[in-house]
């Protein structure tokens, strides 16, 4: 139970080291669990606003939380944050902007960069998933379960290790790490999520998904020519005529299917499709990083 009155005054409080793989978030849930503090109390601890440290994603007081974890700051951002994922198509410029203001810790304006990545809709890829085999492997290696990092991501509906389904946990990815968010995997019930998908398909994106974490921040900024370059010597040749367009997109949709593209919030329109943006070097708003995922999936089967 965590105690009422928290940490005596001038008591140094260690959190515990991130394990592979793991979401800032949990480590901060682990961290609750390991000293018998609320959130709110492990917010004054590390020095920040309660509601601040509130994201389960959207990291915040990293240079804090990486002097009382005892790990460099760069390696929470790098291997223990969705960051690597949401900058894949940054240029340096944007990297290194992004970068010092998350390291600010002003959660206002990366808040957007993250929450543009995701669904905006309610969608179950916006909750908490986990695996049950991790579950058992992380209790046997470390003596608790935890949050993994690629779980969250958009594209990963399979372990990337054990290859079986994510169970969701109905508990939001970008919901406050309150009291009744404040659990572990093993300290929820999981359920089933049909994303209209075979389990190929759904191999094939949740492996391209989570390799994208091992890539440095802007690792595809020259995106829009990589797919040009495609495009063109798979035989859509022109790529300012709307009917080439059009059917760039009815293929990508074609290899997806549309079921599957609408469950996870990115249907393919009529008019100024996601496809036909990325065709044209022409950024995207939404689920950018996803979508791209998908494009490279599609222009591979080419
Ligand atoms: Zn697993």
């Amino acid at each position: 139970m965590p105690s009422r009155g928290g940490p005596r005054p001038g008591l140094t409080v260690y959190l515990p080291r991130p394990y592979p793989d793991e979401m800032l978030g949990s480590l901060l849930i682990r961290a609750s669990h390991h000293l018998g503090l609320t959130s709110v109390q492990l917010a004054h601890v590390i020095g920040v606003d309660a509601h601040a440290l509130a994201h389960f994603v959207i990291p915040t007081g990293l240079p804090r939380i990486a002097s009382l974890a005892a790990t460099p700051t760069d390696k929470l951002l790098l291997e223990h944050t969705a960051f690597p994922y949401i900058s894949l198509t940054w240029d340096t410029h944007a990297i290194t902007e992004h970068r010092d203001q998350l390291l600010r810790s002003r959660p206002a304006e990366p808040s957007i960069w993250f929450r543009s990545n995701f669904p905006r809709r309610p969608n179950p890829a916006k909750l908490r998933r986990f695996c049950p085999e991790c579950i058992q492997a992380d209790i046997g290696t470390y003596g608790e379960s935890y949050w993994h990092r690629s779980h969250a991501l958009p594209g990963v509906f399979l372990c990337p290790q054990h290859g079986v389904r994510l169970l969701l946990a109905h508990v939001y990815l970008f919901g406050a790490i309150s009291r009744s968010t404040n659990v572990l995997p093993y300290e929820v019930i999981g359920t089933h999520a049909d994303w209209q998908a075979d389990q190929r398909q759904l191999q094939t994106i949740s492996l391209a998904t989570a390799s994208t974490l091992s890539l440095p921040p802007g690792a595809w900024q020259h995106w829009a020519a990589v797919y040009r370059g495609k495009l063109e010597a798979s035989g859509y040749r022109d790529l300012c005529d709307q009917t080439v367009l059009r059917k760039i997109a009815l293929d990508c949709q074609g290899t997806f299917g549309p079921k599957f593209l609408t469950s996870i919030g990115l249907p393919i329109t009529f008019y100024d499709s996601w496809p036909s943006r990325l065709a044209t070097g022409k950024a995207l708003r939404l689920q950018s990083s996803f979508a791209h995922i998908l494009f490279r999936v599609f222009l591979e089967s080419l």
